[in-house]
């Protein structure tokens, strides 16, 4: 461990009195934009009563984390040497609002048992710094992986992601931040645990007006509403992508979330985010997967994204989404087709492949549903499970 973070290990040791009782920090293992993550040995684990409240709750449903019987009796008896239990600690920082902080702790507590989701041991204050305390899940570096992944290994990976997302739906909760970083893989085991909860919320929550896309009419009115905007187009003028002096009202949508994974609902601004915004980012997982790129996507900001969105899927289809959420879409650039391309030439393009193996084609199938530009159409994690690829898997 390097001097700098043993320094800023040190430092968290003083903010909180006592924490040295409880904890021996190890190492730093996450610096993100709203926390640092330290893993640590959890001193006062009971390892006669195998005692963390959750690893018991998790136990009777069968789910992670579960040791083998076998360890934990090692474990519990008395005289033997003790397995050292790790815990990952997540300092929040102190500028993230406390709405904010209590947002996520609640959020995972509400979702503890829930398979492949990471269990909140407990949390603790002291003054304005929180730190939430998780069991420490040993995972492989995305990056690194994802090159060497098989089709039957983006399978495993697939399915464990979409049960954690299953359980986080069931409780009408987005995630709005799914991405390799925030879903702990580990080959092995081949179960991941979904982590992060920073941009969680529960469905509904945004106090606007309802989207065009809520009303179960808004094919009939998206329809008016682009015939409209095609004889009085507001594009006189545009700036940075902007119309200049847009006389409609502005409009205010949940952006939060990472560029490149930010589904298309979520660009155009719609103000009726659903759970399937994270079934766009697990589409983007697999076709990085499938493409073998990552980042896939590297747009800049909202803009570029669609820019990117619309080289694959075409104005044509760009234009019925945007509409579908009361907002016109209309681009000059010259490479940016009408009609787009089919995933199956993409995924052969990104990957540098002539022909897809019959699996391949099956996961590009799932693809198709995952990464659906009407978000009604989108497959839900339930409906994706049930996918060919998973219930009828070919070698
Ligand atoms: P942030 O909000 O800063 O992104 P995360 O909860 O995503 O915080 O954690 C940041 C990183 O810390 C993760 O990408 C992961 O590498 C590591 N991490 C978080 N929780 C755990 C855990 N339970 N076990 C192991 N590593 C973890
Ligand atoms: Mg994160």
């Amino acid at each position: 461990v390097d001097e700098s973070v043993r320094e800023d290990m040190s430092k968290l040791e003083d903010t909180f009195p006592g924490i040295i009782h409880r904890f021996r920090l190890v190492n730093r293992i996450g610096e993100g934009t709203f926390s640092t993550v330290y893993k640590a040995e959890d001193l006062l684990y009971d390892h006669y009563h195998n005692d963390w409240d959750v690893f018991a709750q998790a136990q009777q449903q069968e789910s992670w984390p579960s040791p083998s019987s076998k360890k934990r009796r090692i474990d519990g008896e008395p005289g033997q040497r003790k397995q050292p239990r790790y815990v990952a600690l997540k300092k929040i920082y102190v500028t993230s609002s406390p709405i904010r902080i209590q947002n996520e702790l609640e959020l995972l507590h509400d979702l503890r048992g829930c398979k492949s989701v990471c269990p909140l041991i407990t949390a603790f204050r002291y003054q304005d710094q929180v730190v939430a305390v998780l069991p420490y899940f040993p995972h492989s570096d995305f990056r690194i992986q994802y090159r060497t992944f098989m089709v039957a290994d983006m399978r495993h990976y697939l399915r464990s992601l979409l049960t954690a997302l299953q359980s986080v739906h069931e409780h009408d909760i987005l995630h709005r931040d799914i991405k390799p970083t925030n879903f702990l893989y580990n080959p092995e085991l081949k179960e991941g645990v979904l982590v992060d909860f920073g941009l969680a919320e529960r469905e509904g929550s945004e106090y606007t007006s309802q989207c065009l896309c809520a009303h179960q009419t808004y094919v009939r009115r998206s329809r008016i509403l682009s015939s409209y905007y095609s004889k009085n187009p507001p594009t006189s003028g545009l700036s940075n992508g902007y119309p200049k002096n847009d006389s409609r009202s502005s409009r205010r949508a949940n952006r939060a979330g990472t560029r490149g994974f930010r589904a298309p609902e979520v660009l155009f601004k719609c103000t009726s985010q659903t759970t399937k915004i994270d079934m766009w980012s697990v589409g983007v997982i697999l076709l990085t997967l499938l493409g073998r790129r990552f980042p896939f996507f590297n747009s800049a900001d909202d803009i570029d994204a669609m820019i990117e969105m619309s080289s694959i899927f075409g104005t044509r289809r760009m234009k019925t989404a945007a509409a579908m959420h009361g907002q016109i879409f209309e681009t000059n650039i010259p490479t940016i087709g009408e009609k787009g391309y089919s995933w199956e030439k993409l995924v052969k393009w990104s990957s540098c492949v002539e022909d897809l193996t019959e699996s391949e084609q099956q996961a590009t199938r799932l693809l198709a549903g995952l990464m659906e530009l009407d978000p009604s159409k989108r497959f839900s994690a339930e409906e994706a499970l049930q996918h060919e690829f998973f219930t009828q898997p070919v070698h």
